[in-house]
């Protein structure tokens, strides 16, 4: 695919973000072109049914797939160390793409409870209005995911680390626990980013990925992908997706493909800056808690030394002790600018308790360890520096 390059499988993940999945066309661009076209034409009729029947390769409609699509997906596979890959339109068309396209009636998933809100949305209220029952866990209790198996049992599903205090599931530990009753393992891998975690690696089966986020990391578009073992990608899940329509436009997956170029630089100097910004925030005095994974009082250190590469790029904090004083501290910043996305280019602040985490009882939200005074923050690629200034004058408004 990416031409004349026999040291192509020795390719370091920076390498591959560049180079891999390329399908240079009869002009030899450089860049990746964009084919923004929802069909093709065959030479003849005989050409359009063998494409049809699936005995000749090449594309015939971009709900099914699409040139630019293909090379971001390929991308991804190399990125992941997965077989196959699709590209979705949103984050949320990945997660639940990858639990409708294999499940039925009857059948049950277990999954961790702390979510993101959509994520917890299908799992909790979707599924079931199809037969599909759930039971949720605590993600950092191994004997809670053994105890909620049943014999139906077909799919688990998390995230690690969690929206948005940053809590961890062993991948390894859980996943065995899967396989052990032939249940299939969905991670949702954003938090840690795909250079940050490898859950395919580590035993999980599928991986999924809102794009939207550091993929992109730089708040142009949304995008996903899902990825996994070929027999899985090819028939069950793109059968679904092929019928059910949800693709990724042509033109956001080469915004993807532009942003994976530089997600090794962007990625190094999020989690550095996370990493340097924690510290800091947990010598504030106004700062009454820090969640960082990479830190020593992380209560789940030990699992982020055995699974994640760095300590990720967002970093929760409690300030003060309640609402108002997280509200005056949101209020008081400058450059971190207040917004429920992540992953961007810019730093972003948000209220959990009031925005993305507000449908829960207080008593839900106390439970995943969200209080009235916690907030989410995602590091951006300013100056850390000028972050910490920033969040310190903030800070400042409550002593
Ligand atoms: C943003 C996000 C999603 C949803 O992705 P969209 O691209 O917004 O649809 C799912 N899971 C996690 C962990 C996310 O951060």
């Amino acid at each position: 695919m990416a031409g004349k390059n026999k040291s192509r499988d020795r390719w370091r993940p920076a390498t591959q973000l560049v180079h891999e999945g390329t399908l240079r066309s009869q002009f030899g661009e450089t860049s990746e072109a964009v084919f923004l076209n929802s069909g093709y034409v065959y030479e003849n009729a005989e050409e359009a049914e063998a494409r049809f029947k699936g005995e000749t390769d090449g594309y015939v409609y971009s709900r099914y797939a699409n040139p630019t699509v293909s090379m971001f997906e390929q991308r991804m596979c190399a990125l992941e160390g997965a077989e196959a890959a699709r590209g979705t339109a949103s984050g949320m068309a990945a997660v639940a793409a990858s639990l409708l396209c294999q499940l039925k009636a009857g059948d049950h998933v277990v999954a961790s409870r702390a979510l993101f809100g959509s994520c917890l949305y299908i799992v909790e209220d979707l599924l079931p209005r199809y037969g599909i029952t759930s039971t949720l866990v605590d993600g950092g209790n191994l004997g809670g995911w053994e105890a909620a198996v049943t014999p139906n049992t077909k799919a688990f599903f998390f995230e690690t680390p969690t929206n948005p205090v940053l809590d961890l599931v062993d991948i390894g530990a859980v996943a065995k626990i899967a396989k052990g009753c032939g249940a299939l393992t969905i991670v949702d891998n954003v938090f840690a980013t795909p250079l940050g975690q490898k859950p395919l690696a580590l035993g999980a089966d599928i991986v999924v990925y809102s794009a939207t986020k550091h993929i992109d990391g730089q708040g142009r578009c949304l995008g996903g992908v899902v990825l996994g073992p070929q027999e899985f990608i090819d028939e069950t899940l793109h059968t679904f997706l092929k019928h059910t329509g949800p693709s990724l436009s042509p033109f956001n997956a080469w915004v993807l493909l532009k942003g994976l170029e530089t997600l090794p630089l962007r990625v190094a100097r999020h989690c550095e800056s996370a990493a340097r910004i924690a510290d800091f925030l947990a010598d504030n005095p106004a700062v009454t808690r820090v969640h960082y994974p990479g830190r020593a009082d992380h209560p789940q250190h030990d699992i982020a030394k055995k699974q994640m590469a760095f300590g990720g790029p967002l970093v929760a904090l409690e300030v003060g002790s309640r609402k108002e004083d997280a509200f005056a501290v949101l209020n008081a910043l400058e450059i971190v600018r207040i917004s429920n996305n992540l992953g961007d280019a810019k730093s972003l602040a948000t209220h959990p308790a009031t925005t993305t985490h507000q449908r829960l009882s207080p008593e839900a939200r106390a439970e995943l360890g969200i209080f009235d005074n916690t907030i989410r923050i995602s590091i951006g690629l300013e100056d850390a520096g000028d972050l910490e200034a920033d969040l310190e004058q903030a800070l400042a408004t409550l002593t």
